[in-house]
């Protein structure tokens, strides 16, 4: 702890302090001295991100096929560990055990009424170097379907989601028996075989449809960004909403002798067989489909009537895999801390992908790793961080964040006891910073993003958020956007490495990542490889170095500050506007049952039936019941009073130049206080964990149960009054009440640490 003179002499004389707002250059959880010498760091840290060396390094690492127990797999973990080596840090490879299935066999062909066999097959694209090596490639498939041989009539099922299902219902077609084509997009591909086997489907395709990120938005691949008439996006099917990680060993670590269930005991293996294919090869199948004309929603992008079939046609799908266990090689590297060394700052992104891999995950790798070596250059400088930094490269996060989920589960209790936060990164692009994470880190990566500055514009990243919402907002947002002291983030569901830590754990974690300028349709396939990524995305790498310049800085201010930069004031507002949000959906809900009922019992469905093309009346349903909400506002109060209280020590603290009560100038009594806050996050899960799936610990955010990678929020009781589960509503209520008290009581302990009026 640095001290300045002035504010020693104000701690020994008693006098008491008017709360004033901090400089604008003091950095959240620094005081105004500390500040300085960090930004001093800092201003070194962002000039070492070398574009070239990013360049070079995605070109090496994404030579070659990299999936998860392939050779280069193996090989880019250990030139990974060494590099972190020669950047000065202790860096390791840890392995784990998964489940991994590779395809052996892969049939689609229409049988009836004419015959057609799908090609499963991306091509060589002359003058793209690497779309050739088939042998090392996967096959296109979708990782986690169960093995099948089936035969059946094909139904379309728009994006194969819920609702689509209801709108099949009153058009008369089941699917039971049948094999499903659905469109990728709509929900995370996973949600598609899990839904088409609720409602009794014998098999799934899933395609690509021209409309979504083919012709319909661009030029294909090698003219343009978007995807080809063969492109194929591969992907995992397992139903990762209820665990990610290996299917094998959920909650525990993929160790060598880990207790696994068999794969028939694997619960998120799907229950029928998947596969994905081009919309070359779904056009002929959507083709042969007969029977009433789909609603204008449903409709692609190619040169046909869709329809929703099934009539004549028939399909036929096989698949099979090889079940043996593959190898996961995650790279550990660490940078020592001093005298908090028992306090983790964790960063990661992976390193595995389906094929080569350059934007899914390179892109945001090379720039995690100019990170890495610019750290190990300001440690040879003098720099020494207080906390200790673990940067991780981990493999198997495309099948299903298998190496951060295994490495957090073996590691659990070491993580609850020392992570400060994770933060994560995956695919870098050109654009703009999106920040999700933990609210209660939302006031300290805005003060992040405000030091960055966007290469192509040249106003801070952060500005340059504000004013695009500024540009697209409603007046209320425009208005939100130019007063509010924040720019919020948003919340975290799933697809990424997060997960594990957020979710199961309750470290605080933010996922950073530049996009949105960045059109491209080659996801998951052979295509996403160094030739696209250098002609079509960031191409000056300048992007990849405002990611490193990003999250580097994040890091260091965790590992550096006196105080850990949490804040609760805006956790307490978000939990408040989620609140608001449930009501009203809850009203929404209650409405439109109420309406539809009515409809139904006047006979309007009878009398406005088209006979010609026949549509059932929906049933009735139950009317929503009035929910309790006040145990939980009660709660958001307590932790807006109790974040208020917070913010008047903070401030408080800093304008005495870091001194605790009593003229304390630190050490001690601020370990107890960082101990505390490093706990915030915990206090929002329950070990119980959600509904049907107790993985999943925290109360304010999840993948949602029918939407995959999308985020609810409180989502115990949204996804109950969402599904009509009334009964469970209030205890789920009661459930996300308690751990707001529980954050308030400690935030409110954190404040009697920092003030000085004990
Ligand atoms: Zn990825």
């Amino acid at each position: 702890m640095r001290l300045s003179a002035s504010s020693l002499l104000f701690a020994l004389g008693g006098l008491t302090f008017t709360p004033k707002a901090p400089a604008p250059d003091t950095i959240r959880g620094f005081t105004p001295e500390s500040s300085r010498v960090e930004r001093d760091w800092e201003t070194r840290f962002r000039a070492i991100p070398d574009p070239a060396r990013m360049r070079g390094m995605m070109e090496r690492l994404a030579a070659r096929p990299h999936h998860v127990g392939s050779p280069y797999d193996r090989t880019n973990a250990e030139w990974l560990r060494d590099q972190f080596r020669s950047f000065g840090w202790q860096a390791e490879i840890e392995n784990f055990d998964v489940l991994f299935p590779t395809p052996k066999e892969r049939v689609v062909e229409l049988v009836a009424p004419t015959t057609f066999k799908a090609k499963l097959q991306e091509p060589t694209v002359p003058g793209d170097p690497t779309s050739g090596q088939h042998e090392e490639q996967l096959p296109t498939y979708n990782a986690y379907s169960i093995d099948g041989d089936v035969t059946g009539p094909l139904v379309f099922v728009n994006y194969g989601v819920p609702a689509d299902y209801e709108e099949l219902e009153r058009h008369g077609v089941s699917v039971k028996g049948a094999i499903v084509i659905a469109k990728y997009g709509g929900s995370w591909r996973g949600i598609k075989p899990k839904v088409a086997a609720e409602h009794g489907a014998i098999g799934c395709l899933i395609y690509s449809d021209p409309k979504d990120d083919g012709y319909g938005d661009g030029a294909v691949f090698p003219k343009g960004p978007m995807r080809p008439r063969d492109g194929v996006q591969r992907g995992s099917v397992a139903d990762m909403p209820t665990y990610p990680g290996d299917p094998l060993t959920p909650g525990i670590g993929a160790t060598k002798d880990a207790k696994r269930y068999s794969v028939a005991e694997a619960p998120t293996i799907t229950k029928i067989p998947v596969l994905p294919i081009s919309y070359g090869d779904a056009e002929p199948l959507l083709s042969a489909l007969t029977g009433d004309v789909v609603p204008a929603s449903w409709r692609g992008g190619l040169p046909i009537t869709y329809r929703f079939g099934p009539g004549q046609a028939r399909v036929h799908l096989r698949v099979k895999s090889d079940w043996s266990l593959k190898t996961l090689n995650d790279v550990i590297a660490r940078l020592p801390g001093t005298t908090e060394a028992d306090e983790w700052v964790i960063r990661g992104n992976h390193h595995d992908a389906w094929v080569n891999g350059a934007e899914d995950p390179i892109s945001g790798l090379v720039a995690e790793l100019e990170e890495a070596r610019a750290l190990g250059d300001l440690y040879k400088q003098g720099w020494r961080p207080k906390r200790t930094i673990i940067y991780a490269a981990w493999d198997g996060e495309e099948p299903g964040l298998l190496g951060s989920t295994e490495w957090a589960e073996t590691h659990a209790d070491e993580l609850r006891q020392h992570a400060v936060a994770y933060l994560n990164s995956d695919t870098n692009g050109r654009g703009y910073l999106g920040v999700e994470g933990s609210h209660s880190l939302e006031k300290f990566i805005n003060g992040v993003e405000k030091d960055v500055l966007d290469p192509e514009s040249n106003v801070s990243s952060w500005k340059r958020n504000q004013f695009r919402d500024i540009a697209r907002g409603t007046p209320e947002a425009r208005r939100e956007a130019r007063d509010r002291e924040d720019l919020r983030i948003g919340a975290l569901g799933s697809g990424s490495d997060y997960t594990p830590f957020l979710q199961h754990l309750g470290v605080a974690s933010l996922n950073l990542g530049y996009g949105g300028e960045d059109e491209g349709g080659i996801y998951h396939s052979v295509y996403d490889d160094f030739y696209w990524y250098t002609h079509f995305s960031d191409t000056a790498f300048v992007y990849g170095r405002a990611l490193a310049q990003a999250a580097g800085q994040a890091v260091m201010r965790l590992a550096d500050a006196d105080v850990l930069p949490f804040a609760f004031t805006n956790l307490a507002e978000t939990a408040h506007r989620y609140v608001t949000e449930l009501q009203q959906l809850r009203d929404q809900r209650a409405t439109a049952i109420a309406e539809r009922n009515r409809e139904i019992e006047d006979g309007l469905f009878a009398a406005l039936n088209d006979p010609r093309t026949p549509l059932h009346a929906p049933t009735l349903e139950q009317n929503a019941p009035q929910l309790e909400f006040a145990p939980v506002l009660n709660a958001t109060d307590s932790l807006a009073r109790a974040a208020q209280r917070y913010e008047r020590a903070y401030t408080q603290w800093v304008d005495r130049g870091g001194v605790t009560q009593a003229g304390a100038t630190g050490a001690s009594s601020l370990k107890a206080l960082n101990e505390r806050l490093i706990q915030a996050e915990r206090a929002l899960t329950t070990p119980e964990g959600l509904a049907k799936r107790p993985w999943y610990n925290h109360l304010l955010y999840a993948p949602g149960y029918y939407t995959g990678y999308g985020v609810k929020t409180m989502p115990g009781v949204r996804e109950a009054i969402e599904q009509g589960q009334w009964s469970s509503v209030n205890g789920e209520i009661g459930r996300v009440a308690a751990a707001l008290n529980r954050e308030a009581a400690l935030v409110n302990q954190a404040a009697e640490e920092l003030s000085t009026t004990r």
